[in-house]
């Protein structure tokens, strides 16, 4: 048996509408199924408004510029996440102040969030860990109560809600990612949502590489011309009409995964019951979207050890983040060895199983079988 960690999925639609864009021979950007992926999610997320991205790295950059990150600033994150979540506000000259990770979670720690903050700090930037919610309720009060916007990094979390408001628009803006490893994919692309009005319309100059384009698009100027900094933000039409595609069967793909999740989860949840293995917490509060499963081993388990015998019995099980705050470059933004016991001992203990909408039940039996041969 050979069980990669993630599977491509082929939405039916794809070859129609990709065909049809080949047909045409237009597949310059901004257009019909750009516009489809930003209304259906527009609609479906029920945000003010949604631009599609070359990626979620793109859409975090994006963020950055809208928000006039600038040198000297300071970015609450957490150390736990992707390079991207950090790097977008690094180009901007600011400084990452990392927080701690709660550990059922895996999200930022909300206690320690007030902590940091200075009267530097332009933004509070939070991750949605595999798709579960972070608690918006105790984050939206920081914000109001220190006047800082919120970014959310939403990459994974495509039809994930928290008390029923989706992901990614709660914040001022929120950035999604369709990467290949993603649940919904075009194999790179991204979307970011602007929730607040006052800054839209420098999303829509900033994307359009600093130009007031969209005036030209509309007729209202004969010319567009450089009135601002910005970069170009746009994707293929071919890309926008593989991703469209992926869009209308999104509900079922997230089902498809919702069978692997459960099936893994109630397994693991009687297996472990008395043991300090830790599993992905109950969706309280929060729609799953059932982005990833994973075990959090314990101390003295050799996660390595573990992933490697996966492999040669073909399942390609992984781990994750390296904590920002003590990778090579990580470190130099921090004023002492900064500590982040939770950060540090997830990171070095998680175990990420393989799921995907195409794994079947057979499958899936056969990598629980594998683990609680390994582990227990
Ligand atoms: C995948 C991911 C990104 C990057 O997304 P890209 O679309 O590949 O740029 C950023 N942040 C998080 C949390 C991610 O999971």
């Amino acid at each position: 048996m050979k069980i990669p960690f993630n599977r491509q999925f082929i939405a039916k639609n794809t070859f129609e509408y990709t065909n049809s864009i080949i047909n045409h021979g237009d597949l310059s950007s901004d257009g019909y199924f750009t516009k489809k992926c930003e209304e259906w999610i527009q609609k479906e997320f029920n945000c003010l408004k949604a631009f599609i991205t070359p990626s979620c790295t793109a859409a975090l950059e994006m963020a950055a510029l809208i928000l006039g990150i600038e040198e000297g600033d300071e970015i609450i994150m957490p150390s736990y996440t992707f390079v991207s979540t950090a790097n977008a506000f690094v180009l901007r000259g600011a400084k990452p102040v990392f927080v701690d990770i709660d550990k059922e979670a895996l999200n930022i720690n909300t206690s320690l969030i007030e902590n940091n903050i200075t009267n530097k700090t332009r933004a509070i930037v939070v991750v949605h860990y595999g798709g579960y919610g972070c608690d918006m309720s105790k984050i939206k009060n920081i914000s109001r109560k220190y006047s800082i916007p919120i970014i959310e990094d939403a990459a994974q979390c495509f039809l994930s809600q928290y008390k029923n408001q989706s992901l990614g628009t709660f914040g001022d803006i929120g950035c999604y990612s369709f990467h290949y490893t993603k649940n919904i994919s075009c194999g790179e692309g991204g979307a970011i949502l602007i929730n607040n009005k006052e800054l839209i319309e420098k999303a829509e100059i900033i994307r359009a590489k600093g130009t007031d384009q969209k005036l030209f698009k509309l007729g209202i100027k004969g010319k567009y011309e450089w009135i601002e900094k910005g970069s170009s933000f746009f994707i293929s039409e071919l890309t926008a009409a593989f991703l469209y595609a992926q869009f209308q069967e999104s509900k079922s793909i997230t089902s498809k995964r919702e069978l692997v999740w459960n099936t893994y989860n109630n397994s693991f949840r009687t297996k472990f019951k008395d043991s300090k293995i830790t599993l992905p917490p109950p969706g309280i509060d929060r729609t799953l979207n059932y982005h990833m499963y994973f075990l959090i081993l314990k101390k003295e388990d050799n996660r390595e050890e573990i992933i490697y015998s996966m492999k040669r019995s073909g399942v390609e099980c992984t781990s994750h983040y390296q904590p920002l705050h003590n990778s090579t470059f990580g470190k130099k933004f921090e004023r002492s060895n900064l500590s982040l016991p939770v950060t540090e001992f997830v990171a070095s203990k998680i175990i990420r199983l393989p799921i995907s909408p195409l794994q079947t039940k057979k499958e899936t039996n056969y990598v629980i079988d594998r683990i609680l041969n390994l582990v227990n």
